[in-house]
């Protein structure tokens, strides 16, 4: 249980500098329950706050924690130089509260992307020591091969790694289209790596972080939810 004064509960939910989440409570753009508080040092209790601004409730949240379905054509980075930020998918308050991508997929590989504002949990979920599996559909150019699996499976060469890459698990599902499980987060991997084992990746999508499926979010294109506790333990 925590209480907190109204204008810095509206600053710390990403809705601007505390002098204009004040100019937002006094001109009467918040309420609570139904009524309208103008008071923006009338100190409230944040756990279950829901409040009401510019007609749209929100859920006070110490942290944010999002899986968004990445649509190709947006990038990771905090500078997108081609492409949009994937940011520009979220609303305008998560910028605010430093929202981040957890990792990144390239600008035109599609599907989960982990979002937060929580530095540790970025940090613990991006560490290379938790060895959290990542699941990826590949399209290829060339037809599948048992060879194209098994070379996966038992490690590829890439020009700037000590040792050969294996893949997790890796399986055929299409004439041109394999699922390659992998536990390390390197540069272009999966694009690397096909290219490693004599194919070519036309497009690729993240289906899975640990233990959580992109289709257990039912989440279009572009789209994004908030992340329960109960799917913040299968990220494992
Ligand atoms: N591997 C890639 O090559 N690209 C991604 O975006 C993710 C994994």
């Amino acid at each position: 249980m925590s209480k907190l004064s109204l204008d810095r509960i509206l600053q710390s939910q990403g809705f601007g500098s505390r002098k204009y989440c004040r100019e937002l409570i006094s001109d009467g753009e918040v309420s609570i329950a139904g009524e309208f508080v103008d008071d923006y040092k009338l100190t409230v209790e944040t756990e279950g706050l829901v409040f009401r601004i510019f007609d749209e409730d929100w859920e006070y949240r110490e942290h944010i924690y999002i899986a968004l379905n990445k649509p190709a054509n947006f990038e990771c980075s905090r500078k997108p130089s081609h492409h949009p930020g994937v940011l520009t998918l979220l609303p305008e308050q998560f910028t605010w509260r430093d929202v981040q991508p957890v990792g990144r997929l390239d600008h035109d590989t599609t599907g989960m992307l982990l979002m937060s504002d929580d530095g540790p949990f970025i940090h613990a979920q991006s560490s290379p020591k938790r060895h959290i599996p990542k699941v990826y559909q590949a399209t290829t150019a060339e037809p599948v091969t048992t060879e194209l699996v098994n070379s996966l499976l038992s490690g590829v060469q890439l020009h700037d790694e000590p040792a050969p890459l294996a893949a997790l698990w890796c399986r055929q599902l299409d004439t041109n289209q394999i699922e390659i499980v992998l536990e390390q987060g390197k540069y272009h991997q999966v694009k690397r790596m096909l290219a490693a084992a004599g194919n070519h990746c036309a497009a690729l999508q993240r289906t899975a972080i640990g233990q959580l499926k992109l289709s257990s979010l039912n989440l279009q294109e572009g789209e994004w939810c908030y992340l329960s506790v109960e799917q913040m333990a299968l990220l494992v």
